[in-house]
């Protein structure tokens, strides 16, 4: 076992116009799911805080956007370097709150480190049109920062879910307030602690943390409020787009997801089993784009079971702080799920290949930990078909032909992520055509990059993440219609 090392000294504090300040309601513990073992009591607050830190951004504003560029995104490039100059810390923090192993946290803060960097650049390139006009005319379309932003994140990717909001949002010149998720407060009072010493003038971010419900209806009825961005559960980006539509305000809402993996017949195994394990098991399928229901083509139905139960076999579960391939789940109410589906399943006549329940012994003992699981038998009568599923189980279901594949994969509500493997392109074109969903992988898991729109259709939101598309949900375009008189 590695040396595990407990929290580095942090804030504990919501952070409003520059200033870090304790909340009225009362504080939260913070909940080490490796151990059950309370981290911290960080400050909480509600409305009163929400509309403050809303104030404060909305006069940070003008300052923010009317700053010469250059020093704008001098700033921003020095909050990416200080991210990377912490990251060993940023780390350890998201893996002692949230559970995932050293190595994926410190690949999520790499992550924000590009996202903050290419952002920054991107700031550069916020390029406005000319459209031809007639003549003594200018038609000129110019793109204008939107205004303060209002940021809900989950817990699952705790710090990168906030920079992948935050570092567009400022970038285009917008001001923001961050409610991170409860369980995991602490990656975002880190990363507000960079953005404090990387000089962010006050009031350009702010953090609260508190009642999720007060904060989001803060947000949702405030008219200085012009953009609401949310990653979450498909109920409360429903409850938040119902909120918002009488503020009118724009909206960007990344929601559940439930990704076909489909495998036809000629993909080598091998890679297409490893391409699986290591995407589902990322997080501990704690992830929107976990590959969620895995169609497999019937004639290598035996072959591709045997060497992915074998693979999942491998997968090493513990406390993220050793050499572990999966930490702990979040909570237990996330066990309580995979077990209700599961139950479901095995009741419906799915068989469990390997794993199937819980880890609650020994080193265990006082974690989250489930069993890396695979079920085979899977049909559309079952809940795990449907349901999101935020955890180790991979689920087979064996199709017959491409159109059977593709009905199978576009029979859910979500539209986040889906993935094929084939070697033959004419395949691999029309199943990424016609599959529903946001976000393709063809012979790749690789859905998300800082310069790649990433988002779903259907019940899986709105609007894009990352790259220019990402920038543009915190732009408002503006029509310039200039007319140039042609006698004194
Ligand atoms: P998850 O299942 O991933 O926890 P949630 O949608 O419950 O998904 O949580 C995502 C984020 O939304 C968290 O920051 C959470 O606190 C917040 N949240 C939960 N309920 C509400 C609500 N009623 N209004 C605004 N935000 C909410």
């Amino acid at each position: 076992m590695a040396t595990r090392q407990s929290l580095p000294e942090i804030q504990t504090k919501l952070f409003i116009d520059g200033q870090w300040v304790e909340g009225t309601m009362d504080k939260k513990a913070v909940i080490n799911p490796a151990t059950g073992e309370e981290l911290v009591q960080v400050s909480q607050g509600g409305k009163e805080e929400t509309n403050k830190a809303i104030e404060a951004a909305k006069k940070a504003f003008p300052v923010w956007s009317g700053m010469e560029l250059k020093e704008r995104v001098a700033i921003l490039h020095k909050v990416a370097d200080l991210i990377e100059e912490n990251a060993d810390r940023l780390a350890l923090i998201m893996t002692l709150e949230q559970g995932k192993p050293l190595k994926e946290a410190k690949g999520e803060i790499k992550t924000d480190v590009e996202n903050m960097h290419w952002n920054a650049e991107e700031a550069r390139r916020v390029y406005g049109e000319t459209i031809p006009a007639p003549n003594n005319h200018k038609f000129e379309v110019k793109k204008q920062p939107i205004g303060v932003v209002g940021a809900i994140t989950p817990w699952n990717f705790p710090s990168n879910m906030i920079i992948r909001k935050i570092s567009p949002a400022i970038s285009a010149g917008c001001t923001v307030v961050l409610k991170p998720a409860g369980n995991t407060p602490l990656s975002a009072i880190a990363i507000f602690e960079l953005f404090e010493k990387a000089g962010l003038p006050k009031g350009v971010a702010n953090l609260v943390m508190g009642s999720a419900s007060e904060i989001g209806e803060a947000f949702a009825e405030s008219s200085d409020v012009r953009k609401l961005t949310f990653t979450g559960s498909t109920e409360v980006g429903q409850l938040l787009y119902e909120q918002s539509g009488q503020t009118l305000k724009k909206i960007s809402l990344e929601l559940g997801g439930h990704a076909p993996f489909i495998v036809f017949k000629d993909a080598p195994i091998q890679q297409t089993i490893d391409a699986l394990v290591a995407m589902k098991f990322r997080n501990n399928g704690q992830a929107c784009t976990a590959p969620n229901r895995i169609f497999v083509e019937e004639p290598i139905k035996k072959e591709f079971t045997e060497k992915l139960v074998k693979a999942v076999g491998e997968v090493t579960v513990g406390n993220g702080q050793d050499d572990v391939t999966v930490g702990p789940l979040i909570n237990e109410e996330a066990r309580e799920t995979i077990d209700a589906q599961i139950t479901d399943a095995k009741e419906k006549g799915a068989e469990v290949l390997i794993g199937g329940g819980r880890l609650d012994e020994g080193e265990y003992k006082d974690g989250f930990f489930y069993q890396p699981t695979v079920i085979d038998g899977v049909t559309t009568e079952m809940d795990i078909f449907y349901e999101e599923t935020f955890g180790p189980v991979i689920p087979l279901i064996f199709f017959n032909d491409e159109d059977q594949a593709i009905q199978l994969a576009n029979d859910s509500h979500f539209g986040l992520a889906s993935y094929v493997f084939t070697k033959d392109l004419r395949l691999a074109e029309k199943v990424s055509t016609e599959l529903e969903y946001g976000l393709v992988g063809v012979n790749n898991t690789g859905v998300s990059q800082s310069e790649t729109p990433f988002g779903g259709v259907k019940y899986s939101g709105l609007g894009r993440e990352n790259g220019k598309h990402g920038i543009e949900e915190f732009q408002e375009v503006k029509f310039v219609h200039t007319t140039y008189f042609t006698e004194n």
